[in-house]
């Protein structure tokens, strides 16, 4: 088998460790990788007449991703305590040994250095990074329902201080080489062509200095912070955290309390024992393996071509590198700015050219937007204007590789848009349509080409949602729907495949929630009561907030196309039409479900209680009010969502039923600590939502169970495939 660690000896008595996981794009620390490591360290770290070690990867621009998450997904739940602690202290101790080695240790980072390869790091004695974007430090594990278990949260506190350690390591983001540089994690930033050669003049130097075996014994202290000091870090850290994480996400405050339990810990291996047995209290929980299985799934994601892989063999997905958007509202120019960002040229119309004024200096000062200066820088600005085109005619689409229409939500407008477009469009274009209620199929009526046409759905705001919906119409080719979800990708999206139909699938398995919480409503179930069931649950708002949000027209239309496909198992409440018919539409009326009065800048962001909702609109509706407990309106409102996402996997409207917890994890918040809707169900078992459905039947079919969650409930599989 080919070796992922090689290791040549360089004039000036240099040991150069380069790290190169054969057959991946990146380097990961699966248990092999770290065994090839081990007998390396083994062989070298030994030797006395050495200058110094260094470490860097053989992969251009990228270093170590970090442990290998499906071993840990293997393992999670299957080992016992004492083995997850032996597992921690087994990695910590091999690279540990690169802090007590006789040489001095560099490592030379370019590309992203995360996770256990932050770990291998911050034990080296120095750190020296390439000056590029993609150089990137950081400890997700949190992201994870975990943290460091290799010595990460023991090590880095010694080399960046406490706070600056807490930060990096409770947040899990990772930080930049301008950032490293201030924090001390980087003691050098290079251009990424010098890099090697400043890793061997800071060895030759250490050699000559010695000044690392003095900073061995500095970082052997315990931490410098006065008790004050430390108790007022201990205080605010864990009031951020406690109210970033509700609850729901022990592993920051995990790290937080083990990082203070070792802030005076002189006895390194007693602080590592800390830092093993918290690990283990984490690792194989149901958060921890719920988020796990969400990076799998993303993981997964980015590998799906999108369509079966047969197809996949011969389809070559078309590069788009000019695209089109008919429409500059809302969607269209977050589209445009999307594209724009992502280098590709873009041209968008409107039939309306103030409509168009409007969207310009957003769309440039949206894909311009430099996050870490807070703002669009100009000279970004001024390139991006030369690839962006805008007009009021078609021609300029006759060039382009792809176009989307993004215009009024209206059949008949959308249909005479396309009629238009396929008079410019070269005849291998494809066309898209954002359109989030109307079937595929119906739009590509009377298409010259129907087999080019498809949904590229975005969701809003297109800036942050990262989901997109690439709908596949009934004659759509696998050559379209590769090019689409390959262009989302390229937008950094994760693009999910689903089957026409009504509401495709995220406006589908929301409906049926959205709806039940104004049927609990007219039970007489309270606002406030129902929103916060849904935020215990762990959604992001609650679907009565939502409303308000997403407007209550607009929900009232999305909401008639699925009544109007699924008579069996709707029931429509008259609740929404008599808000929209008194002028309340939402946040963007001023009054929805909530009042939004306007604030001393004259803006309306935080919804109040409307006693005017309860007397006018509830009170005449609420015949008799029932009392719910938590887990009654959390039951209510979770379960007709499942039922349809199990319709919906039986269906196929998704080619696997994991992409059902992707998309709705990105698409409407559903909770990551659950794993995802389907995750969620199997965690429950089929058998035991079954007998959870029984007492609300009575409610109608939309609580009957499917007959694959019979199916399943009888021979005890899952949705998830074994
Ligand atoms: P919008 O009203 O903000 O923008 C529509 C734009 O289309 C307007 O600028 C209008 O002047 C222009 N337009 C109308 N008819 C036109 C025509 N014949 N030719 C060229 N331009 C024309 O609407 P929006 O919210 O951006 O929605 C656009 C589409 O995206 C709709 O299909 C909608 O269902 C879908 N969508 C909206 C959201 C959302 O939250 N707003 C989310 C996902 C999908």
């Amino acid at each position: 088998m080919a070796s992922s660690v090689h290791v040549t000896l360089e004039d000036g008595g240099i040991a150069l460790v380069t790290l190169d996981v054969p057959g991946r794009s990146a380097n990961v620390l699966s248990s092999a990788v770290l065994d090839e490591l081990e007998s390396v360290l083994d062989q070298w770290l030994a030797k006395n007449d050495l200058a110094g070690l260094i470490l860097r990867s053989g992969k251009p621009g990228s270093f170590i991703v970090g442990a290998d998450v499906k071993e840990f997904a293997a393992a999670a739940g299957k080992l016992s305590r004492d083995q997850v602690i032996a597992l921690a202290h087994r990695g910590r101790r091999l690279f540990q040994r690169l802090s007590q080695c006789p040489m001095v240790t560099v490592v030379a980072i370019d590309g992203v250095c995360v996770g256990g390869g932050a770990e291998l790091a911050i034990w080296c004695d120095r750190r020296v990074m390439a000056d590029h974007p993609r150089t990137q430090f950081g400890f997700p594990e949190v992201k994870l329902g975990m943290f460091p278990g290799w010595g990460g949260t023991v090590r880095t506190p010694k080399i960046i201080g406490l706070s600056n350690a807490v930060e990096l390591i409770c947040s899990g983001d990772s930080v930049g080489t301008d950032q490293a540089y201030k924090m001390g994690l980087a003691d050098d930033v290079v251009p990424p062509d010098r890099l090697l050669e400043a890793a061997r003049q800071l060895v030759q130097a250490e050699a000559q200095l010695q000044n690392f075996l003095r900073d061995r014994q500095r970082w052997l202290q315990p931490e410098p912070l006065s008790d004050e000091e430390l108790n007022f870090l201990a205080a605010t850290a864990s009031a951020y955290l406690q109210q970033q994480t509700k609850g729901q996400y022990p592993a920051p405050l995990a790290a937080l309390e083990v990082m203070l339990s070792n802030a005076r810990e002189t006895d390194l291996e007693a602080a590592c024992r800390r830092e093993a047995e918290g690990f283990a209290e984490l690792f194989g929980t149901p958060v921890n393996r719920a988020l796990i299985n969400l990076f799998l799934l993303s993981d997964r994601n980015k590998k799906d071509p999108g369509i079966a892989a047969e197809a996949a063999q011969r389809v070559q997905p078309r590069t788009v590198q000019r695209v089109g958007v008919v429409g500059a509202g809302i969607m269209g120019s977050g589209i445009a700015a999307a594209c724009l960002r992502r280098g590709l040229s873009t041209v968008i119309t409107d039939a309306r050219p103030d409509a168009l004024e409007r969207a310009i200096p957003q769309i440039l000062q949206e894909a311009a937007y430099d996050r870490q200066a807070g703002a669009a820088s100009l000279d970004k600005t001024l390139e991006l204007s030369g690839r962006l085109d805008a007009a009021v005619r078609d021609e300029p689409f006759a060039d382009c590789d792809l176009v989307i229409e993004a215009v009024v939500e209206n059949p008949k407008v959308k249909r005479e848009v396309f009629g238009r477009l396929e008079n410019v469009l070269r005849d291998d274009a494809l066309l898209a349509t954002n359109t989030s209620t109307i079937p595929i199929a119906r739009l590509a009526e009377g298409l010259r080409h129907p087999q080019r046409f498809l949904g590229i759905h975005f969701f809003n705001p297109v800036r942050k949602m990262q989901l997109v919906e690439v709908i596949r119409g009934p004659q759509t080719s696998d050559e379209a729907v590769a090019a689409a979800v390959a262009l989302a990708k390229g937008l950094k999206k994760s693009p999910v495949v689903v089957q026409d139909g009504p509401g495709f699938l995220v406006n589908r398995l929301l409906f049926p929630y959205m709806n039940e919480a104004l049927l609990l409503l007219e039970q007489g179930a309270p606002i406030e009561a129902v929103d916060k069931a849904a935020r215990q649950f762990g959604m992001p708002m609650g679907p009565i907030t939502l409303f308000d949000v997403v407007g209550l027209d607009t929900a009232l239309y999305a909401g008639g196309v699925l009544a109007e496909a699924y008579p069996d198992r709707i029931v429509q409440s008259p609740l929404l039409s008599r808000l929209v018919e008194a002028g309340r539409l939402g946040q963007k009326s001023g009054a929805g479900f909530f009042a939004y009065p306007p604030d001393k800048k004259g803006k309306s962001p935080k919804g109040v209680a409307d006693p005017a909702v309860e007397k006018d609109f509830l009170a005449p509706l609420v015949t008799q009010r029932k009392q719910f407990t938590m887990q009654q309106l959390q039951d209510r409102l979770f379960l007709p969502m499942l039922l349809e996402a199990s319709r919906a996997v039986q269906e196929q409207v998704v080619r696997d039923p994991r992409d059902v917890d992707l998309a709705l994890v990105l698409g409407i918040g559903f909770p990551p600590f659950k794993g995802g809707l389907l995750y969620w169900a199997d965690s429950l078992g089929a058998a035991a939502i079954v007998e959870k459905l029984k007492p609300y039947q009575a409610l109608g079919p939309r609580f009957a169970p499917t007959e694959l969650l019979l199916e399943l409930a009888r021979t005890g599989n899952t949705f998830y495939p074994a």
